[in-house]
């Protein structure tokens, strides 16, 4: 017999997604509100967006389902506000038949987004997650060079887990100096300011609100994949903690926050 379980914060309809990091089990309606109040609160928590930003979803080619999902939440939380949204799309995605320009613009019924299209080259990496990183940035900010926008705020799709890798990666690697990237909102050299406002995010609620947003066709990378699954030791610890204790994933990345606030001077110099 199979168990129709009722979500837990209407208690009427009936629950379809079980929310393991909180145990609520979620009706749809439920579950978007709840989904977008909490990149709501990550957003203020971290003073991430001011009123008159421009804030750039930038669509990375290694995770375009995330992008999407980042670009469709944002919209529909600053349907309120003043900010102006572009989406900065490297042109790997015009080759094929990824048609992400047609998407994008149908999902622009919240806010209005512009579509970045520059004419730098972006190169797909079959590298570690740590190069492909530094290598978007850099991407990034030539890109952004030309079009020269005031109140800049980068917006970059990386969830807990593809952040709490990025910490482990880095420490392990004793690359120290990187980890003002795992912060939830970081500059860099050039001046560029990003925020990740799926910090308390995780990947399978972006399918699932993809989902429940009718953006169900299977998004084709046209770089592959962002991590070597099986072959990244790591990569695969953070998963088996994710499935486990999803806590202990968050608490860890907050951890890594506090520790990295604390110690900014012996870190930096
Ligand atoms: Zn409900």
């Amino acid at each position: 017999m199979i168990t129709i379980f009722t979500c837990t914060t209407c208690k009427r309809r009936k629950a379809v997604f079980f929310r393991r990091a909180s145990g609520e089990k979620l009706c749809p309606n439920c579950f978007i509100k709840g989904f977008l109040r909490s990149i709501q609160k990550t957003i203020s928590k971290y003073e991430m967006l001011t009123p008159w930003d421009n804030i750039v979803v930038f669509f990375d080619p290694y995770i375009p389902y995330l992008s999407i999902g980042l670009m469709l939440a944002l919209g529909i939380i600053e349907s309120k506000f003043n900010t102006k949204m572009y989406a900065l799309v490297p042109s790997t995605f015009n080759k094929g038949n990824l048609k992400v320009l047609d998407e994008i613009k149908s999902l622009s019924k919240y806010k209005e987004v512009n579509i970045l299209t520059p004419n730098v080259e972006f190169k797909c990496l079959n590298d570690n997650f740590i190069k492909i990183f530094q290598e978007i940035l850099k991407y990034i900010s030539s890109s952004l060079k030309v079009y020269n926008l005031k109140n800049l705020k980068v917006a970059l799709p990386y969830t807990i887990e593809l952040l709490t890798y990025a910490h482990l990666s880095l420490w392990l690697n004793n690359m120290y100096k990187l980890l003002k990237f795992i912060l939830p909102k970081f500059n860099t050299d050039d001046g560029t300011e990003y925020i990740y406002p799926f910090y308390g995010t995780f990947s399978n609620e972006i399918l699932y609100f993809n989902y429940l947003n009718k953006v169900y066709r299977i998004h084709l990378s046209p770089c592959g994949r962002l991590i070597n699954v099986q072959g990244d030791a790591i990569y695969q610890m953070v998963n088996d903690v994710a499935l486990h204790n999803i806590e202990l994933l968050y608490a860890n990345l907050i951890a890594a926050k506090e520790l990295l606030e604390s110690n900014s001077h012996t870190i930096s110099s």
